[in-house]
């Protein structure tokens, strides 16, 4: 994303965090009925016996933040015979393979049909589900037994008993979702999603932590009559949990052409932003254009673009939701921005982050590609009034506050939303790094690094190190130690090796 400069949402962000947060210490966060009554049972034949005792476990709970244990539902269908059904059970580290999506924006249902890699041994799947109201979960022999409990960030889990099995596992949650308000859900009044950093689960049963990657399709019916609703019918490649996105608006559709290897580009634009549109997307059939040709080939589909995403007033940056990334309405004339959100479709997306501690792989990576492209097209984003210099003088100037390691060495256990790395610091130290590694080994052996990297690892996660310790197999043992040298001082510690001063004069 491209949100350093959307201070209304960092705070919107920040409170929507805190919110739920609060909501959850009540225990009341999935239906809103408050208190461990929070059965959204609709099965017919439900059979549990356990959940007069646990809601009773977590009635008395409520009121701490302490009492995460509510479990809350738990549903089994005689389908079948009883006992053959599978208890349902806790276990976060099933591979999700794909998730079919199903989602009326007028009803506000969804059917997720979500694809585990086989097991042989587990007998469970967990997901997190925000603050959805799961009717019936089920696979293709009948119901499956599922109960909720409070999970990750304070939200909703959802547990299944899954049978075990030697091919894949299908597992169907049938739900129904809410309107958000806080960019964390399927926001109503703005009609678009937003689920970054890890409100997936208030749009969809999934796993947010961002090393986790999953294929997808998409159905959305219940748009407006007149609208159009831009999202993709299919994300062919593993993504990330927020990378899928809805958009409904009165849009124009900007036909922008195909790129040198058939990759169609376009935008969407809303009524009154032609002269916007044309400017923001002016190089970005050849931007996209240069990413494929220099870092290797897209994954998540032939036909791309940007979607102008009305954010509200004061709403700038992007999201990375390939391949229809949104821009906010109001950056949709900079070309910075889309160039940026198109970027990280290689890095970010293509090559997801293996922690949240990683940011700087996708940030830092995104804000660089989207100048080294333009710059070849006699776009300078480093210079540019307000561009990448003036960024990083604010970044390193002491008494802006800003400054922060754009690396630190742990993996997921910070809170991003909460974080100081959640700044514009792994962007603007990110491109700058890479800007000096570029002068100190050639601009040449780090694009080859870049596409060496992406083509090894597109599809997985990765840690930032990795890629440090990739460049340096590019390049001899002076440059080794100078890519070295530059992580230390540019990501691993405080410093900003550059005077700050004399930038942005
Ligand atoms: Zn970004």
């Amino acid at each position: 994303m491209r949100s350093f400069r959307l201070i209304s949402t960092v705070a919107v962000l920040g409170m929507a965090a805190t919110s739920f947060l609060a909501c959850s210490g009540g225990g009341g966060t999935g239906t809103g009925t408050g208190g461990a009554a929070t059965t959204t049972d609709t099965s017919a034949s439900a059979s549990s016996t356990s959940a007069a005792g646990t809601g009773g476990a977590g009635g008395s709970g409520s009121g701490t933040t302490a009492a995460t244990t509510t479990t809350t539902t738990s549903s089994s269908s005689g389908t079948g015979g009883g006992g053959m059904v599978v208890p349902a059970g806790e276990d976060f580290t099933r591979d999700i393979l794909t998730t079919d999506l199903e989602l009326d924006l007028t009803a506000f249902t969804g059917k997720a049909t979500i694809t585990l890699a086989a097991s042989t041994t587990s007998k469970a799947a967990s997901f997190e589900i925000g603050d959805l109201d799961i009717t019936k979960v089920s696979d293709d022999q009948g119901a499956l037994d599922f109960a909720t409990k409070v999970g990750p960030h304070g939200l909703l889990q959802l547990d299944v008993g899954v049978p075990t099995g030697a091919t894949p596992a299908k597992v169907i949650v049938e739900y129904t979702f809410k309107k958000h308000t806080m960019f964390d859900g399927w926001m109503q009044t703005e009609q678009l999603t937003f689920l970054w950093p890890y409100f997936c689960g208030n749009l969809y049963p999934c796993k947010s932590d961002p090393a986790d990657g999953v294929a997808f399709t998409m159905k959305v019916t219940g748009a407006a009559a007149g609208m159009t609703a831009v999202y993709p019918a299919s994300i062919p490649a593993d993504a990330p949990s927020y990378m899928p996105a809805i958009a409904v608006a009165q849009f124009t559709k900007l036909d922008l052409g195909k790129t040198t290897k058939g990759t169609q580009v376009n935008a969407w634009f809303l009524p009154g932003q032609d002269a916007d549109a044309a400017a923001g997307t002016a190089h970005l059939k050849q931007v996209f254009d240069f990413y494929e040709k220099t870092y290797g080939d897209y994954t998540f589909g032939a036909t791309v673009g940007s979607v102008s995403a009305n954010w509200g007033p004061g709403a700038y940056g992007g999201m990375e939701h390939h391949p229809y990334w949104h821009v906010g309405k109001d950056d949709f004339k900079s070309e910075e921005v889309h160039a940026h959100e198109a970027a990280h479709g290689w890095y970010g997306d293509g090559v997801r982050i293996a922690c949240w501690e990683d940011f700087v792989l996708s940030e830092g990576s995104a804000t660089y590609l989207a100048a080294r492209s333009l710059g070849t097209m006699g776009v300078d984003l480093f210079k540019a009034p307000g561009g990448y210099e003036c960024q990083l003088k604010n970044v390193c100037d002491p008494a802006k506050g800003q400054n922060t390691i754009a690396l630190p060495s742990t993996c997921n256990v910070i809170d991003i939303l909460t974080d100081p790395l959640w700044s514009n610091v792994p962007y603007m130290k990110g491109a700058f790094f890479y800007q000096a590694v570029a002068k100190a080994i050639g601009v040449d052996v780090l694009d080859s690094a870049f596409a060496g990297f992406y083509k090894a690892n597109v599809g997985k996660a990765a840690h930032m190190q990795a890629f440090i310790d990739y460049i340096k197999t590019k390049t001899d043992v002076a440059g080794a130690k100078a890519v070295d040298d530059l992580a230390t001082a540019w990501l691993k510690t405080l410093d900003c090796p550059v005077d700050y001063t004399t930038l942005c004069p």
